[in-house]
């Protein structure tokens, strides 16, 4: 359910409604304030609501009932997109694209710091690294872990990137908080509600990728619940879904760029694509990166490393740092003519 009040309703107004939610019927609300009116997004199970009466409440332009499953994403119940802004990247709305580049892990300092210098030359916004890695076998490297938080924040603040990590576990959320910029919520943990909402808790933008079996439905749903924590800061990442057929795949994932334009009509909130795990050949980055930036991404997360052959997870997936630049080159040209048209 939400509630517009109207351009003149007074504090006091806005006030009385959010307080007779919460009261009366034990619901959290969300406060939007847009440019001429303020929403009030009710967060709970609205079952007993009785829309009606607070329609009649002074300062209230109208009560309605929202039936999708979720609505303080929606771009239909906040239209203006969301831009955030970490350490002086902004990401969002009309807004350059950024391109977060880095190692699939952070592997040691001398690799990270190596990787930073050679992808912030090349044009990268931010850095990229994973600490606690999710591999499908116990059997390889698993990420430094606490180690690797710290060289790669320090990697970070030594070429002047801000830091992207993945948090896998509640248990790490605070340690990964305290080193990296944006926590990273990997596919395989979309559907980890009790994660999503911890990570969000930090009060730090939380980057959710996709999971490779979720509708858009779905995954909209699932970062709802990091924005019903009072945290508008979440970037959405589309990084390819389980392909269909039966004969050999070429690809790891299919990457679904129809889902760039999609999210860009359902929410407010910036969405980028990953390439890499989302076709996981190195030979398939450009070509996608352009694509993808065509579509309409706010970003991209690229896995580059100075020797992907030599990486400890995902080489095959890997670039090098001048084919990072080339990408970028290209993009920056595509956004251009993206801005044009519109
Ligand atoms: C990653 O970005 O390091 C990663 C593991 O990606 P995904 O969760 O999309 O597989
Ligand atoms: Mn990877």
């Amino acid at each position: 359910m939400a509630v517009v009040m109207k351009p003149d309703a007074t504090e006091e107004d806005i006030k009385r409604v959010i307080k007779l939610i919460e009261e009366t019927y034990g619901l959290r609300v969300d406060v939007s304030r847009g440019e001429f009116q303020t929403l009030l997004g009710l967060i709970g199970d609205e079952d007993k609501v009785d829309f009606d009466r607070l329609a009649l409440l002074p300062g209230v332009d109208k009560a309605y009932r929202i039936t999708s499953p979720y609505r303080l994403v929606a771009r239909s119940f906040f239209p203006e997109d969301r831009v955030i802004e970490i350490k002086g990247v902004k990401i969002g709305g009309k807004n350059k694209p950024i391109f977060i580049a880095g190692p699939c892990a952070v592997e040691s300092k001398e690799q990270i710091f190596r990787v930073a210098k050679e992808v912030k030359e090349a044009g990268a916004d931010m850095l990229r690294g994973g600490a606690f890695k999710p591999r499908t076998s116990i059997h390889t490297f698993q990420g430094l872990g606490e180690e690797g938080l710290e060289f790669l924040a320090q990697a970070g603040e030594e070429f002047g990137m801000p830091t992207v990590s993945e948090v896998r576990s509640e248990r790490h959320v605070e340690m990964v908080a305290k080193y990296a910029d944006i926590l990273q919520i990997g596919a395989r943990n979309m559907y980890n509600q009790d994660l999503i909402e911890a990570a969000a808790k930090q009060k730090k933008p939380v980057l959710i990728k996709r999971n490779f079996g979720a509708s858009i439905e779905e995954y909209l749903s699932f970062s709802e619940r990091a924005v019903a924590q009072g945290n508008k800061d979440v970037i959405l990442c589309e990084r390819g879904i389980v392909p269909i057929g039966r004969g050999r795949q070429l690809t790891r994932y299919s990457l679904d760029l129809s889902a760039v334009p999609t999210i860009k009509k359902e929410t407010y909130l910036p969405i980028i694509v990953d390439p890499s795990h989302g076709t996981g050949r190195r030979d398939l980055i450009y070509p996608m990166s352009k694509a993808a930036i065509a579509a309409g991404a706010h970003g991209l997360m690229i896995e580059v490393h100075y020797n992907p052959n030599e990486a400890l997870s995902d080489g095959p997936q890997m670039i090098v740092p001048s084919e990072l630049k080339k990408i970028i080159d290209v993009c920056m040209k595509i956004y251009e003519l993206n801005m044009v048209e519109s």
